[in-house]
């Protein structure tokens, strides 16, 4: 593709595909209104789909230095410590064998640090931030705020759940709240000593709500834990993590396993975070403008997937930005050949993880039971979304 390409977002997608398009000698600049990169939310779970390009770009050795591999994924009853299942995943080494790349438990704040660390200077324009994207018809130009302009060949929104973006490839298209919302924490595992197998992820299913968490850190010192709970039935107040009075989620956890009311006793109480869902967009890019990661396919986190499929947005439009195919045909040809490799996919993930999201908090029952039993088919599911190179297609483009 001839000409720099503006990335809106110095978030996960914005950050690989920059690294990803700088590797093979595109002009790019990052805009990131945020002054300076900061962690948004505690840690991230990224799984092999996700770190396999990262990899590629030569950056897993610094990643697994500063992340955890959980030992086993793990589901439990809300009640009691006993498990339902549990599957090897760094114990014995299976996981980073079979899917030719670890999963790993991170800081988001390290992950971050790491992307960035890789940019070169002046790539990440911090403290940018766009405001409208208009396309020139050779060209877009980007207005910042502040009454700035600058131009680029393409502009990708890599801006996240509430993308400005997306309002120039879909008008009137929006996340929407799933009446489900989620508390986050980072605790240091010596506060949860009922805790049984305190370096595995691990999901605690009950009545209306789930404790999911997982070590981060090279010692594995810390528990990142995201707990969810259905409601409140509307979201209001503005679209970002709300303070709801102290007590909210003991309360919520009252009843259940020791391990998990010491977990979400341990640190003081979050903010209430809604959860979102995007329904399907009709398109995901126009003229001079493309859409990757959440801005394209805002999912529930109940798969660990949004992060990790932005990776793999990342990976396959850089494949494609570089590829022969966009030099003769143009970013069009890049674009349209990147939305039928990543909608189904993206799709699936995002659609599995929603029904993931009733599964989660069934009360005692038949169907709890029925699920449990269905869990011992969770190795299929691994291997769908792990397993899958979503470069496989791309990766042996010639460069044009
Ligand atoms: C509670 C919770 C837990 C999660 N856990 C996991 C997990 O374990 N594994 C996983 O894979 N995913 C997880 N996710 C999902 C994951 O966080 C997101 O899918 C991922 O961060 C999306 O990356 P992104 O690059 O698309 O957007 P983001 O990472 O959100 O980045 C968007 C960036 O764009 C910037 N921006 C926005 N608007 C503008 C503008 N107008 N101009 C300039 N800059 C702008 C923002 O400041 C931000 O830096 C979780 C999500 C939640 C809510």
């Amino acid at each position: 593709m001839d000409g720099s390409v503006a990335i809106v977002g110095a978030g996960i997608g914005g950050l690989s595909l920059a690294l990803s398009l700088h590797a093979r000698g595109v002009p790019v600049t990052v805009h990131e209104q945020a002054t300076e990169l900061r962690e948004v939310g505690a840690a991230v779970a990224l799984s092999a789909n996700g770190l396999r390009p990262l990899a590629e770009l030569g950056l897993l050795d610094e990643l697994d230095a500063v992340a955890t591999e959980p030992s086993e994924l793990i589901h439990r009853g809300w009640r009691t410590h006993d498990r339902i299942t549990g599957f090897a995943v760094g114990v014995d080494g299976s996981y980073r064998a079979r899917f030719g790349a670890p999963y790993l438990g991170i800081h988001r704040a390290e992950f971050q640090r790491v992307l960035a660390g890789a940019c070169p200077d002046g790539m990440i324009r911090l403290g940018s931030r766009v405001e409208s994207v208009v396309d020139l018809g050779d060209r877009v130009e980007l207005r910042l705020a502040g009454d700035e302009i600058a131009h680029a060949a393409v502009a990708v929104g890599a801006d996240g759940v509430h993308s400005r973006l997306r309002q120039s490839v879909a008008p009137g298209s929006g996340p929407v709240y799933t009446g489900t919302s989620g508390f986050r924490g980072l605790v240091p595992v010596a506060d949860v000593p009922s805790l049984p197998d305190p370096t595995a992820i691990q999901f605690w299913m009950g009545p209306d709500a789930h404790l999911l968490h997982y070590a981060i850190d090279p010692d594995a010192g810390r528990i990142n834990f995201l707990a969810v709970l259905e409601g409140p039935d509307e979201w209001s107040g503005g679209a970002g993590p709300q303070a709801v009075p102290d007590g909210t989620l003991a309360a919520a956890f009252g009843g259940w396993a020791p391990a998990v009311r010491e977990m979400v006793t341990a640190v003081p109480q979050s903010d209430r975070w809604p959860l979102y869902t995007l329904p399907p967009l009709n398109r995901w890019s126009d003229g001079r403008v493309v859409l990757i990661g959440d801005a394209a396919h805002t999912m529930l986190p109940h798969h660990g997937q949004g992060a990790n499929q932005s990776l793999e947005d990342a990976a396959v439009l850089a494949d494609l930005l570089v590829a022969p195919e966009a030099r003769t045909g143009g970013h069009a040809a890049a674009f349209a050949r990147y939305e039928r490799l990543r909608r189904a996919r993206t799709r699936k993930v995002q659609r599995s993880s929603l029904v993931t999201s009733d599964l989660l908090h069934l009360p005692d029952g038949d169907e709890a039971a029925a699920r449990d039993a269905r869990l011992a088919g969770l190795d299929p599911w691994l291997a769908w979304i792990h397993g899958v190179d979503a470069r496989e297609s791309t990766r042996a483009l010639p460069v044009g």
